[in-house]
């Protein structure tokens, strides 16, 4: 039986979009080439990120342009191999980080961050994923007062700006709220906002399961054999053809190698993460960013998941975790970790765009195929609330927040 829209990748972008045209009657068909959310919506830090109203910017300072090119920190490496492809979408992301550029991207990115934990609260309910979720925040830890200071007075900005919420701890206050710290700390900004989910892929299934629930279509199927049809689309699945007036591509990183060979040429790249758990040490209430050296640490059903910055590299290139074994090294100064749960790191790919912010709207040249990607640090957060824009979009309904700064035509 032929589908109203088929939405292509079931990570925490697509299952939403499916989820949110499902809630409003649409027949939708999910495809992917695995289960829900086993990407790189399962391998993230898992924060519903309320506090990240302003995305990533490339840093401006040469001093840190520097530390990136000379690989001198933790938390950005690059291997040469992806330069040649890689550098002229970076030199863009680099202008687009100039302070008048990137002041209208973050009140762009603001207006649909500002969704996130509204959009998630009505799908854990309908889901039944509250036990998942941890309602407390998330903390930037500091080495030093000097960072401490630097971070305080931007949170101060940010709750002038935004409402953002934080709370400021000094070392005694972070080593009562968090007493498996083995080293007594400068201090602690708590962002009071943010969500913790103890199991990403977890969340991702449920939301899959309750898509089910309402009739939506789990379907195992290859999106490169996406082709028009007839005023429509339609994929190939072992049973034969499957089409739909609508298609959703939201692929994550792997939109590109879709929308390419459709013509289409967005300025789009990977950050490469890595995680590790370690399971059995004395743990920690809530995930942590050790700010000056650049990983989370996230407390997860699987054990504390270590998470790390950006690298640079294709996708699909062989995994260099040499970032992982600094963060292993950083994070045993200040938390006892036992030994590692896998014996090889999990990697993969954040999907990003040069003006750091998604692309959501109708593909300029083709009737019918609706973009959702380049979610890059927050699609687990943004994955309900741009989910929403995407169905209102389809609907023909006025969209919830203005979807211009997200077209494709912007590029
Ligand atoms: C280390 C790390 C930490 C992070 N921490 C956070 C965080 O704390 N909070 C946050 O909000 N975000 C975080 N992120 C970012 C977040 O994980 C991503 O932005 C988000 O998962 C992207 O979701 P997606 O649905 O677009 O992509 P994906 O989850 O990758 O989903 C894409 C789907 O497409 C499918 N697919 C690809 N090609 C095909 C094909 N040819 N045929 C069929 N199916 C296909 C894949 O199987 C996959 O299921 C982190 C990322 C990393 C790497």
């Amino acid at each position: 039986m032929p589908a109203d829209v088929l939405v292509l990748g079931a990570g925490m972008v697509g299952t939403c979009t499916a989820l949110q045209l499902a809630r409003r009657g649409y027949a939708v068909a999910l495809v992917d080439r695995r289960a829900p959310g086993r990407e790189t919506s399962y391998g993230n830090a898992g924060i519903i990120q309320r506090e990240a109203v302003e995305p990533y910017a490339f840093p401006r300072e040469w001093s840190a342009v520097f530390d990136v090119a000379f690989k001198r920190g933790i938390d950005v490496n690059y291997h040469f191999s992806a330069l040649p492809e890689v550098l002229p979408r970076l030199a863009r992301y680099w202008h687009a980080s100039a302070p008048a550029r990137y002041a209208p991207i973050a009140l762009a990115y603001s207006r649909l961050i500002a969704h996130c934990l509204t959009e998630h609260e009505v799908l854990m309910a309908e889901s039944g994923a509250h036990d998942l979720v941890r309602k407390e925040g998330y903390l930037n830890v500091f080495r030093t007062p000097a960072a401490m200071q630097e971070a305080a007075a931007r949170a101060a900005r940010l709750a002038k700006e935004y409402g953002v919420r934080h709370a400021l701890l000094d070392g005694e206050a972070l080593a009562r709220a968090e007493p498996g710290l083995r080293q007594r700390l400068a201090g602690a900004l708590h962002w009071l906002d943010p969500w913790s989910v103890s199991d990403p892929g977890a969340l991702v299934a449920r939301y899959a399961k309750r898509f089910e629930a309402l009739g939506g279509q789990l379907v195992e199927a290859d999106a490169a054999s996406l082709r028009p049809v007839g005023g429509g689309w339609e994929v190939r699945m072992a049973g034969g053809p499957l089409s739909a007036r609508h298609a959703v591509v939201a692929l994550g990183p792997w939109a590109d190698a879709l929308i390419a060979p459709l013509g289409y040429r967005l300025p789009l790249f990977v950050k490469r993460g890595y995680h590790r758990h370690y399971r059995g040490g004395p743990g920690l209430n809530l995930p942590m960013l050790d700010a000056e050296r650049g990983l989370v640490l996230a407390p997860m059903a699987q054990g504390i998941r270590i998470t790390t910055g950006a690298e640079f590299a294709r996708i699909g290139a062989p995994a260099t975790p040499v970032q992982l074994a600094k963060a292993e090294a950083a994070a045993r100064e200040i938390l006892d970790l036992p030994s590692p749960v896998e014996a090889e790191p999990w990697v993969g790919n954040r999907p990003c765009t040069a003006d750091m912010k998604p692309v959501i709207g109708p593909a300029p040249n083709h009737p019918g195929l609706w973009f959702n990607f380049g979610h890059a640090h927050q699609g687990f957060t943004l994955g309900p609330a741009s989910g929403r824009l995407m169905a209102d979009m389809i609907e023909g309904r006025a969209p919830f927040i203005d979807p211009t700064p997200y077209s494709a035509s912007r590029f």
